[in-house]
């Protein structure tokens, strides 16, 4: 089958020429997707454009468009002809009106842009989204990518935007009640709050900044645990939040990293298995702290749930059983 997949663009650093590329230098939870779902659809056999990502590595089977301006973006995809366009991009990059087929994935909180053909990457996120019957495809992980360790080191992780929303703070409150070190990896667009994070937890908390590549994998797979206490206010536009599919979690697990996680959004959906779900209520005492790290499980059995569920070729077959229904003339909201 031939896909086009379009992602929002988004610059890298601060020569206008960079784009953040599939997979990302750095931080870039829908390139991961992007990038992990194409190793999927390349075994199955597909051919894919890739919209919104100039500068990404192009492989068989697999072909990088460098348009980014709406006419050539829609004569890119036009030349390609693709059975299915897959919009990863909330429509900021989708040409209005093609000939094609649409499906969408929502990566954001709240109600899509486009509701027709979506797809939802958890429950939580759907219901938020007032939508009951369209389909939840989980984000994929591809244990290629990520580092397997099954000795791990005494630190605890956080990884992702250093932002209220995504509860660098609480991760730093917790690894303090445990008495581990905190390395914290990510962009900090807050200042402030990374500031008082680290005035907080001086002795705890270790603010690495924005890792990628090999030290992102080496990061993740030495880790004793990765913190992921997601928060339901303060995220990106002031209101609630609800964390639609948390990318960290799957990739953790696939390095046999076991995950302790808040209960917002997706999380009680994915994390049983591969970690943790602290109560809302939990007060985190050194006790408590040292009873929930003994508890998680192995580094071989996270891998395996994580596979399980999340492997890339079992989510690639899962989009094209989807692809196909829309290829088919099927719509759903
Ligand atoms: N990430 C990274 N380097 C960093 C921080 C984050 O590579 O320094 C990656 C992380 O591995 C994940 C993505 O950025 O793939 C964040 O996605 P997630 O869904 O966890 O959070 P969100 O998209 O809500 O920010």
């Amino acid at each position: 089958m031939k896909l086009a997949m379009i992602i929002p663009p988004y610059r890298y650093g601060a020569d206008p020429t960079q784009w953040i590329t599939v997979p990302p230098q750095g931080y870039g939870g829908i390139q991961w997707v992007a990038a992990t779902l194409i190793d999927g659809l390349l075994e199955a056999g597909c051919e894919v454009l890739l919209v919104g990502a100039p500068g990404s590595p192009a492989r068989s089977g697999l072909n990088v468009s460098a348009s980014l301006e709406p006419g050539d973006i829609r004569a890119a995809i036009d030349d390609f002809n693709p059975a299915v366009v897959h919009d990863h991009s909330n429509t900021a990059a989708l040409p209005p009106e093609g000939p094609w087929p649409v499906v969408s994935t929502h990566h954001l909180n709240g109600v899509p842009e486009r509701r027709e053909n979506g797809i939802y990457v958890s429950a939580a996120q759907r219901r938020n989204a007032g939508s009951f019957t369209a389909p939840v495809i989980r984000l994929p992980v591809n244990p290629e990518r990520c580092l397997f360790q099954e000795e791990k080191d005494d630190y605890l992780l956080f990884m992702g935007r250093v932002s209220a929303h995504k509860g660098a703070y609480e991760a730093a409150a917790f690894a303090h009640a445990a008495g581990l070190p905190l390395k914290v990896a990510g962009p900090s667009w807050e200042p402030e709050y990374l500031e008082r994070l680290l005035a907080d937890y001086p002795h705890t908390a270790d603010y690495i900044g924005e890792v990628g590549g090999r030290a992102r994998t080496e990061l993740i797979a030495r880790a004793r645990a990765i913190l992921v206490l997601s928060q339901t206010w303060g995220g990106p536009f002031g209101g609630p939040w609800v964390e639609p599919g948390a990318t960290v979690v799957s990739e953790a697990a696939a390095s046999g990293t076991p995950v302790i996680a808040s209960s917002n959004g997706c999380l009680p959906e994915i994390v049983p298995g591969v970690g943790t779900v602290l109560p809302s209520t939990a007060e985190i005492t050194p006790t408590a702290a040292t009873e929930i790290l003994d508890g998680l499980p192995t580094a071989q059995e996270v891998l395996k749930t994580a596979v399980d569920r999340w492997g890339h070729l079992k989510i690639a077959q899962e989009y094209l059983t989807v692809y196909e229904r829309a290829a088919r003339g099927e719509r759903w909201m």
